[in-house]
């Protein structure tokens, strides 16, 4: 997926939204209620402007009044090939040719090197949900051998990894760390007596200071992925490791700015709104699930021409500071980096007489700091060239940031007190 979106992608979104027309009651209703006459929808700006986005809620509210499947529904059970379930509950069936993200996967397997013959060890749950199914079958076409080692029983799982020489870890970094604390219980020694090589690092954050960790652990190289549970896999990372290259080929996705719903730019941050191209058992067009990520304005240094997004947060959390979006989990980012750090808040202030927008970071200690004013200094330089704004830096005890600041939902991070 380019973007902006070339000519072929948008004739490729257009024949999608007949069949969906065709199938889909839903969309059929949708469409007939904003007007939308499919002849009239010639360019990617008509698209945008006219048909409406379907959030999530809308989705769970439908399959609810309508069970299991709702009126998105676009083909009779008989053509099911299997049946997936996210949490909501949303109730996903999959044709038996829809591929289920697998050419998305294995573009983002080969970015980080794996070779065929290495055996992976998928430690997603299998159960219910799409993920660990997803993987493996994804794994199994780059020609690895697979261990469908799911969720839990630790100790087991570092036996079995350690008796196939298990090269590639694929799973949560959380759950790789269990295991490395697992094998030391054990009385192993992760490095020596565990052969990760590299790892598909995904369904969470991977902060820096835990690829750190995780490194020092077993000297695994971590590859950081995004995907959404109703869409599929959309960005991994490549060697560089600056971005995730937007892999998605079954997918139209936009990236629209958070107030003004216009396309963004390169370098700008955007909300992804995604339409599922070709047939599927459920379509779903112009899915908006609340993400927001950066895209960066650079080519990749590694030669894949593919744009590449930086996971930013919910788009609910966003606000403008001082003309620039500000996601709290870019600022965790930083934060996470210092040991004496936990939760914070950010106050946005526009004072009368100022001319100026003011943030403060009221950043919560969890450890007395040997030299506050050394850390005071350091955050905000490094707030400055990651996050692109100047803040002011307030240390307070953690106990005085409310624990709804918190990740990952950040609810009561961003104190707005601008009177505008
Ligand atoms: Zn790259």
């Amino acid at each position: 997926m380019s973007w902006p979106p070339t000519a072929e992608e948008v004739e490729r979104l257009r024949s999608t939204l007949l069949w969906v027309h065709e199938h889909s009651p839903y969309y059929r209703r949708l469409f007939a209620a904003a007007g939308v006459r499919l002849a009239e929808i010639q360019t990617y700006e008509a698209f945008r402007q006219r048909v409406p986005r379907t959030a999530k809620p809308d989705l769970v509210a439908n399959q609810r009044q309508h069970p299991p499947f709702g009126e998105f529904l676009a083909v009779p059970r008989e053509r099911f090939g299997s049946l997936h379930t996210s949490p909501g509950p949303i109730f996903i069936p999959r044709l038996s040719e829809e591929q289920g993200g697998t050419p998305v996967l294995k573009e983002a397997i080969k970015a980080m090197g794996v070779q065929r013959g290495e055996v992976a060890h998928v430690t997603l749950s299998y159960h219910i949900m799409p993920g660990g199914l997803r993987l493996h079958r994804a794994f199994e076409e780059a020609g690895c051998l697979v261990i469908n080692g799911g969720t839990g029983a630790s100790q087991l799982q570092v036996e079995v990894a350690r008796a196939w020489h298990a090269t590639v870890y694929a799973g949560t970094p959380s759950f790789l760390a269990n295991l490395g604390d697992t094998a030391r219980q054990m009385g192993l020694d992760p490095r020596r007596d565990l052969f990760y090589r590299v790892g598909f690092s995904t369904a969470e954050a991977l902060t820096p200071a835990l690829r750190r960790e995780l490194h020092a652990t077993f000297g695994i190289e971590l590859f950081d992925h995004c995907g959404e549970a109703q869409i599929g896999p959309l960005a991994g990372e490549c060697r560089v490791h600056e971005g995730m290259h937007l892999h998605a080929r079954d997918l139209f996705c936009e990236f629209l700015h958070p107030e003004t719903g216009e396309p963004v730019d390169l370098g700008g941050t955007g909300e992804l709104v995604a339409t599922q191209l070709g047939p599927r058992a459920l379509p779903l067009v112009r899915y908006a699930p609340g993400d927001a990520f950066r895209l960066l304005a650079e080519p990749c240094p590694c030669g894949d021409p593919s744009p590449r997004i930086v996971f930013v947060g919910q788009v609910g959390v966003i606000r403008k500071i001082k003309g620039v979006l500000i996601h709290p989990a870019q600022v965790h980012q930083v934060t996470s980096g210092f040991p004496e750090l936990g939760r914070f808040q950010i106050l946005v202030e526009h004072r009368s007489g100022e001319r100026y927008e003011r943030a403060t970071i009221r950043a919560g200690v969890i450890a007395s700091p040997a030299e506050p004013d050394r850390l005071k200094k350091a955050l905000a330089d490094q707030l400055k060239a990651r996050v692109l704004i100047q803040m002011d830096v307030e240390l307070v005890p953690e106990a005085e940031v409310p624990e709804a600041a918190g990740p990952p939902r950040f609810a009561e991070t961003m104190v707005d007190r601008r009177t505008h």
